[in-house]
C-alpha cells in the first residue's frame, strides 16, 4: 500500500468511528485504540505534508486562530420564521396554503425546533468547504475553522449529490456537556454560563478553534438547499442526508393534517423535558419541494414552512428565606429558598436572585409568593412577584449585611455587582474553596485528594491554607474518618508529586482573582516568575498584552498582602514551581519581539502548529490575517492566492520556513 493509500484508509476509518460514536452514538472502537489511530495518521502526515487535507480527521483538534471572522454574503437567503401560537393559527396557515396551491391534500413534516444557533454548511463535491452564520440572514460569519471541530459533522460525504449543496442546521450545546462546562466552570470559581443557546452561539465566535473543539457542541440537520432535482420531498432528502452521515434527528415525522400537528406538538411539549437537548417549539413545513417553490417567500420568511413555540414553563410558589453562599473568592450569591414546586419536568426548591440589585428591582420579599421561570437558564429564576398575595405585615428585604459564614461585614466596591466577605484568611468556605481550587484537575492536579477530604482536614484544623498541604504528614492523615493507611499515602504521595506541576498552572492554581487559566498562562510567560510578577508595578502590568486594570489590581492586591507572601515563600521552601522551568525557558528568547506573523501553506521540518509556537516562544505574535501589522509572512507549499494578492499590495515579505529558522537560530 502506498503512503497516499495508508493515509487515506486511516482517514475513512477514523472517520467512520467518529461518525459512529458521535452521530449514531454507538462507539465500536476504545477511545485509547482511536488516540493509536489518530497519531499515527498525524505522524504519517507529518512526514508527508504533500497530502495534506484541512478535512482530515487530525485537523478536528483545531489550532487555527481566527481574529476577524471573514463576512461572507449567502449564497442563498437564510430566512427567519414566521410563528403561530394556537391551533387557530395553524389552520388558518393551511387555509392560505391550499388556495395558494389549489389544493387540499397537503403534506408536512414536524420537527423541533432546536435551539441553538443556525449555521450554513457549504459542500462542493461532496467535501466540506466552509462555515457561515446566519447573521442578518443576508451575510453572515466565516467559522469554518471552529465548525470543523465539531465531530459529528461529516467533512466528506460520498453518494449524495453529484453537485454542490448548502447543509443548514443548528449547532447546539446538549444539556450535559452544558452542565458539565459549567462544573468546571463552577470549580474555577468563575460565573456559570446561563444557557445553552448563548454558550452555542458564543462557542462559534471563539477566535482559537482548539478552544472550540472542547467543546462538547453538536451540530443538528434540518434543510438541504440544492439546484439539483433528485428528491422530491423535504422528508426524502432529510432521510437521505441522515443516510450519508448527516445528524437529521429522527423525531421528524410526516403528517398529512392539522390535528396529526397538534398531536405532535402536544407530544414534544410534555416530551421536551427528557430530551438530551433543548427545543423551544416545532417547526412544521411543506413537505413537496415542488409546492415549496409554487408558494415561495415574504420578505422574511418562508410561506411553507411556521414554528409554534412552547410557552415557557412558568409556575408560583412561595419565598420562604433568602440565604446567602459565599464562593472561594468571598463573592455573596442571594438563593432564594422556595415552597417545592414542580416545573419542567424537575421539582425546583431553590432559585438564583442573582445580586442585591435583582432583589431590589423586583421587591422580592419573604413570603412572597413569587412567579418562577425555567426558560434558556437552568437554573430557574424568580421573574415577578405577585402583589396581590402579598402579606399585609410584609417588609422590603433588606440584604445581607454581615458574612453568614464567619460574620464579617460584607464589602461592595464601586461598579461591583456583588457582595464581598473580606475575611480572605478567616472564613470557612473560602479557606476550603481556595485550597479545593488548588488542588483541582487544572490547577495542581493532586490525585489522592478530593474536595471532601479538604474540608475534613480544614475543620480537623490539619490544614488552614494551600501551603500547609506540604507540611502533612501520613500519621496526621491515617487516623481521620474514612481513611486509610493506603489512601493516606496516595494523597502524601500526590501533593509530593505537584511540585513538578509548571509554573503556569501554580500561578492559576493561586487564585488570585481574575487570574483564570489563560492569563495565568500569559502572565508566566511574560514575568516568567513569581517574584518578577509580585514585585510588578500597575504599569508594567498593563502594558502586557490583554491585562487590563482590574487584573492588574487584583494582583498587586494579592501581592501586597502579607499573608500571601508568606505562603508564597512556603511553597518555595516546599519545591513547588514558582518560575519557568529552565528547560522550556531554553527554547524561549525575544528575538521576534514586536513582530507579526502569519504563517500559511504547507510546512516540511515542522507542523503549523509547532511553527507557531516556535514564534511565540520567541516572543512573536501569530495572527490569521494580512494586514497593515503583519511584519513577515512565513509561506509554504500552497500558500493561499488571496493572500499571496493581499501580501504583493502591502508589501510585505514572505519568508521561506528556512529563513525562519535562520531567524530564530
Ligand atoms: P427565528 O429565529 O425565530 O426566526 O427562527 C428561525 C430559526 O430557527 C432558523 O434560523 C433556525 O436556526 C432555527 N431552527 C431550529 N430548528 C429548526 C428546524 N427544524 N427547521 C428550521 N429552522 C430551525
Ligand atoms: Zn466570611
Amino acid at each position: 500500500m502506498s503512503i497516499q493509500q495508508k493515509i487515506q484508509t486511516l482517514r475513512d476509518e477514523l472517520n467512520q468511528h467518529n461518525y459512529k460514536y458521535y452521530v449514531l452514538d454507538n462507539a465500536t472502537i476504545s477511545d485509547y485504540d482511536f488516540d493509536i489511530k489518530l497519531k499515527e495518521l498525524a505522524n504519517l502526515e507529518a512526514e508527508n505534508p504533500q497530502y495534506f487535507d484541512a478535512n482530515s480527521p487530525t485537523q478536528r483538534v483545531g489550532g487555527e486562530i481566527t481574529k476577524n471572522f471573514k463576512t461572507i454574503t449567502h449564497k442563498n437567503r437564510m430566512y427567519s420564521l414566521d410563528n403561530s401560537y394556537s391551533k387557530q393559527d395553524l389552520l388558518d396557515w393551511e387555509k392560505r396554503l391550499q388556495k395558494m396551491l389549489g389544493t387540499d391534500a397537503i403534506e408536512y413534516t414536524c420537527e423541533l425546533k432546536y435551539d441553538g444557533a443556525s449555521i450554513n454548511l457549504t459542500f462542493e463535491n461532496g467535501k466540506f468547504i466552509k462555515a457561515v452564520t446566519r447573521g442578518d440572514g443576508f451575510q453572515g460569519d466565516e467559522v469554518t475553522a471552529n465548525i470543523r471541530t465539531i465531530k459529528s459533522i461529516p467533512l466528506q460525504v460520498n453518494n449524495f449529490f453529484l453537485g454542490d449543496f448548502e447543509m443548514r442546521g443548528e449547532i447546539i450545546l446538549p444539556l450535559d456537556g452544558f452542565h458539565k462546562m459549567n462544573q468546571e466552570r463552577l470549580e474555577n470559581d468563575e460565573e456559570p454560563y446561563k444557557n445553552p443557546r448563548n454558550t452555542a452561539s458564543g462557542s462559534l465566535k471563539l477566535q482559537d478553534s482548539a478552544a472550540v473543539s472542547k467543546r462538547p457542541l453538536d451540530c443538528l440537520l434540518y434543510q438541504v438547499v440544492t439546484e439539483n432535482r433528485k428528491y422530491k420531498t423535504h422528508f426524502e432528502i432529510l432521510e437521505n442526508a441522515r443516510n450519508v452521515g448527516f445528524k437529521v434527528p429522527e423525531t421528524i415525522t410526516l403528517v398529512s393534517s392539522i390535528d396529526a400537528i397538534f398531536e405532535f406538538i402536544n407530544y414534544w411539549d410534555i416530551e421536551r423535558h427528557h430530551l438530551p437537548y433543548e427545543t423551544d417549539g416545532v417547526v412544521v413545513k411543506v413537505n413537496n419541494l415542488q409546492q415549496q417553490e409554487e408558494l415561495g417567500y415574504t420578505s422574511k420568511s418562508p410561506r411553507w414552512a411556521i414554528a409554534y413555540k412552547f410557552k415557557a414553563e412558568q409556575v408560583s410558589t412561595i419565598l420562604h428565606e433568602i440565604t446567602y453562599q459565599v464562593g472561594r473568592t468571598g463573592a455573596i450569591t442571594p438563593v432564594a429558598n422556595l415552597e417545592p414546586v414542580q416545573l419542567a419536568g424537575t421539582i425546583v426548591k431553590r432559585a438564583s436572585l442573582h445580586n442585591a440589585d435583582q432583589i431590589e428591582k423586583l421587591d422580592i420579599r419573604i413570603n412572597d409568593t413569587v412567579f418562577v421561570e425555567k426558560g434558556g437558564e437552568i437554573i430557574p429564576k424568580i421573574i415577578a412577584v405577585d402583589l396581590s398575595k402579598r402579606p399585609e405585615n410584609s417588609k422590603p428585604t433588606q440584604y445581607a449585611t454581615h458574612c453568614p459564614e464567619c460574620n464579617t461585614e460584607l464589602v461592595r466596591s464601586e461598579g461591583d455587582a456583588k457582595h464581598y466577605c473580606p475575611n480572605e484568611f478567616g472564613c470557612a468556605p473560602q479557606i476550603t474553596g481556595r485550597i479545593q481550587h488548588f488542588i483541582s484537575r487544572k490547577a495542581m492536579d493532586i490525585d489522592g485528594l478530593g474536595g471532601e477530604t479538604v474540608d475534613l482536614l480544614r475543620k480537623e484544623g490539619l490544614i488552614q491554607n494551600y501551603a500547609d498541604l506540604y507540611d502533612l504528614k501520613t500519621e496526621q492523615i491515617i487516623p481521620l474518618e474514612r481513611m486509610a493507611e493506603k489512601s493516606a499515602q496516595n494523597m502524601i504521595a500526590g501533593i509530593e508529586k505537584s511540585k513538578e506541576i509548571p509554573f503556569e498552572k501554580v500561578l492559576f492554581a493561586l487564585g488570585i482573582r481574575f487570574v483564570g487559566e489563560t492569563v495565568a498562562k500569559k502572565l508566566a510567560k511574560h514575568f516568567k516568575s513569581i517574584d518578577k510578577l509580585m514585585t510588578a508595578d500597575l504599569e508594567t502590568l498593563i502594558s502586557v498584552d490583554e491585562i487590563g486594570d482590574r487584573i492588574a489590581q487584583s494582583i498587586i492586591d494579592f501581592s501586597n498582602n502579607l499573608e500571601n507572601i508568606q505562603l508564597i515563600n512556603r511553597l518555595k521552601l516546599h519545591g513547588v514551581q514558582l518560575e519557568v522551568s529552565a528547560e522550556s525557558l531554553e527554547n524561549q528568547t525575544d528575538k521576534l519581539a514586536e513582530k507579526v506573523f502569519v504563517v500559511s501553506g504547507v510546512f516540511h521540518q515542522m507542523s503549523r502548529n509547532e511553527l507557531k509556537k516556535a514564534i511565540e516562544d520567541n516572543g512573536g505574535k501569530v495572527s490569521s490575517s494580512i494586514s497593515k501589522k503583519t511584519s513577515f509572512i512565513v509561506a509554504g507549499d500552497n500558500m493561499g492566492p488571496s493572500k499571496l494578492t493581499k501580501a504583493e499590495s502591502l508589501e510585505i515579505p514572505i519568508i521561506s520556513e528556512q529563513d525562519f529558522m535562520d531567524m530564530i537560530k
